[in-house]
Order: C-alpha cells, then sequence, then structure tokens
C-alpha cells in the first residue's frame, strides 16, 4: 500500500481516517497542512493528537518530497527548475512570467513513451510515471522559490494522459479549497491525443482546460512526425474531442508546431480549418525550438504569419506563441535536451 500522505486526495484521507476511527476534521488538518502549509512531517501536523500521529508513524506512512537539485534563470525571466526523486529520477519544470503572473509548467512521466520525434523529451528514455505527490510538489517546491502559482500547464516531459490516475488525483489535489486552491480554469492538461483518455477525461471529477497536440492537418503528415500518429487516426482524435466537448462545453486549444516545409504550407492550413470545423477551438501556433540531434527545422517567422492568417481569416483564434526559455534549454520540447547524449 502507499504509504505517501502527500500522494492522497482529500477523499483518500478522510476514508482512510474514518476506518481508524477518528473525525473526519483530522483529514482536514493532514491535507491543509501537507498541501497548504507545506509540513515535511507527521510530526509537524501539532493539531491532531500526538497518539494519532504516533500511530500514522507506526504504521509505516509518512510525506514524501522532491528536492530542488538546480535552477538556470533565462534572461527572459523564465526559470527552469531540476528537481531529483528519492530514487534518483530527475525531472524538470519551468516558470514563465506573464505579466505579474507566475506560469508553471510540470512534467508528468521521467521521459515519455511516445517518441514524437521533434521533441527532446521523447529522445529520452522513458523512466517512469511520477506520483501525484511528486506532481504538486512540482509546484510548492516551485512557489518556495518564486511566491505564488497562478497558472499550472501540465506541458513538461511526460504524457499526462498516459498517467492518468495520478494526473488526475494531483489536479483534484491542486484544485482542492483545503489545499493551494488553484482555480480549475487556471490549470491546463496537454496531451498528444489518446482518444480514450480524453473520452474518460470529460467524466472525471475534475474538468481542467485540455490542449492537444495536433501539429498536422492529416494521418500522413501527423505519423512523420509522431509515433502514436499511425496508432490513432485523426478521425479518432476528432470524435473522442467531440465527446469531451459535449460533456464539458469546454473549448479545446490546439497546439501547432510549424516545422519548415512538412505542415506549414497554405495547403495544411486549409486542410486544418476543414479538420477543426466541427469543434470549438483556438490554435497556438508555436516555432519549433531546435534540440541536438532534431532532425527537423523551424518555419521561417513569415511563413508562421501567412499560416496564422489563414486560420484566423477562417474564423479561428489563433496566436503565435512568443518562444521562451531557449538559452537555458527551457521550451517546448526542450525538457531533458541537456541530458541527451547528441547535446
Ligand atoms: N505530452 C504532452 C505535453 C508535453 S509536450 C503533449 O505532447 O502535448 C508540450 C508541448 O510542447 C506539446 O504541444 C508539444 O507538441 C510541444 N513540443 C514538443 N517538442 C517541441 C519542439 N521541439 N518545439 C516546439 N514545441 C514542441
Ligand atoms: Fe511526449 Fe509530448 Fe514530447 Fe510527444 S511532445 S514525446 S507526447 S512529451
Amino acid at each position: 500500500m502507499d504509504k505517501d500522505l502527500k500522494n492522497k486526495s482529500y477523499i483518500d484521507l478522510l476514508e482512510r481516517v474514518i476506518a481508524g476511527g477518528q473525525k473526519p476534521f483530522a483529514a482536514q488538518y493532514l491535507f491543509s497542512f501537507i498541501h497548504q502549509k507545506d509540513a515535511e512531517q507527521i510530526a509537524d501536523i501539532t493539531p491532531l493528537s500526538k497518539t494519532f500521529r504516533q500511530k500514522l508513524i507506526d504504521e509505516g506512512f509518512s510525506i514524501g518530497g522532491i528536492k530542488l537539485l538546480e535552477t538556470h534563470d533565462d534572461p527572459d525571466g523564465t526559470i527552469k527548475f531540476v528537481f531529483g526523486m528519492p530514487d534518483g529520477v530527475r525531472i524538470e519544470a519551468v516558470r514563465l512570467r506573464d505579466g505579474d503572473r507566475n506560469t508553471l509548467c510540470i512534467s508528468t512521466q521521467a521521459g515519455c513513451r511516445m517518441g514524437c520525434k521533434f521533441c527532446a523529451t521523447g529522445q529520452l528514455k522513458f523512466q517512469r510515471n511520477l506520483t501525484a505527490a511528486e506532481i504538486v510538489d512540482q509546484v510548492y517546491q516551485a512557489e518556495k522559490a518564486v511566491g505564488r502559482i497562478d497558472n499550472v500547464v501540465y506541458m513538461g516531459m511526460g504524457e499526462p494522459l498516459d498517467n492518468f490516475d495520478d494526473v488526475v488525483r494531483s489536479v483534484e489535489i491542486l484544485n482542492d479549497k483545503l489545499g493551494r486552491h488553484i482555480g480549475i480554469r487556471h490549470i491546463t492538461i496537454s496531451t498528444c491525443g489518446l482518444p480514450d483518455e480524453i473520452k474518460k477525461l470529460a467524466l472525471a471529477s475534475v474538468q481542467p482546460r485540455l490542449a492537444v497536440s495536433l501539429h498536422a492537418p492529416d494521418d500522413a503528415i501527423r505519423s512523420k512526425l509522431m509515433r502514436i500518429g499511425s496508432k490513432y487516426p485523426l478521425k479518432e482524435i476528432m470524435a473522442a474531442l467531440k465527446t469531451y466537448q459535449s460533456a464539458t462545453g469546454n473549448r479545446v486549444t490546439i497546439e501547432y508546431c510549424m516545422i519548415d516545409g512538412i505542415n506549414d504550407q497554405i495547403e495544411h492550413a486549409r486542410s486544418l480549418v476543414k479538420l477543426l470545423k466541427p469543434l470549438k477551438v483556438n490554435v497556438n501556433l508555436i516555432e519549433l525550438n531546435p534540440f541536438g540531434g532534431c532532425r527537423f527545422d523551424p518555419s521561417p517567422p513569415k511563413q508562421i504569419q501567412v499560416f496564422a492568417k489563414s486560420l484566423s481569416d477562417a474564423g479561428i483564434e489563433t496566436v503565435i506563441r512568443f518562444k521562451r526559455g531557449r538559452s537555458i534549454k527551457a521550451a517546448c520540447g526542450q525538457l531533458g535536451a541537456t541530458w541527451l547524449k547528441e547535446d
């Protein structure tokens, strides 16, 4: 049985506390001390009786934590945090500054099984899923360094929906009013598009915003870029998104990485408009960020503008995303790049 109390949602703790013959308020103290006050040890939760605290310790329970190993600053205000897990696994998170707001881009896996060819994380060996505790702790550790985190985006290392249960539990924990209470509209999960999990997310206990990394208007181009392109046809992904949208009413963000000569031509924009017609979407165009060993090139800025205009003219809200954090390898798709051999 998992003995890390940080890994449990409030409901999990409540069940455990009641099963142990305690009053429900004990679960409130446990949860709020761990997730609001950053308690590191059960002994620190002083409103609980000494006997109950000792009982939890004797039963092997503890409060886990990840360790901040390195901090890298980019002149544009982006900060990359490198964290170490107790078993030696390393992951990264990135703080982006938007005016007076802090957005944290967090990781959900060490490595990634999806193998996208334009992504540094996809080239790393997959090590393991992160626990919900390890996911939320990235936010808590970053807050110690930079103050309140306003927005959380699950766009760091790994595919969030490939670690479904811990990712959803981590969203519940971050959103809980007894914890950090980050608004659900301020939490975004980005997926490369796993149809079954997208449908499952529509029925989950929490409804964060959803971003889908599409990168191509058809299956032929998508399969060239993403290993899962041949596994899940776009038709299936679109159907899953339709189901998701009917159930939640949420608009979906489409992420589209602009790659020179591959997916950035005007005819690609036209096909994309057709593909997206049945959905309520907005599109983020991201200039490809290169890393050592990456065989693709970014589209020229002019081409990105032409592409963006074509989408906007068709009535699709389109934003060209600024590239940030490149000098410290903290931009989209560069996480883990410093650990690649080619680099
Ligand atoms: N696995 C999830 C979330 C992590 S990747 C996903 O794929 O959505 C976060 C975003 O970075 C995705 O939109 C991804 O497509 C994009 N990305 C990956 N490599 C990139 C690169 N080299 N340049 C720009 N964006 C990249
Ligand atoms: Fe994984 Fe996302 Fe990178 Fe693809 S883009 S390899 S899904 S982290």
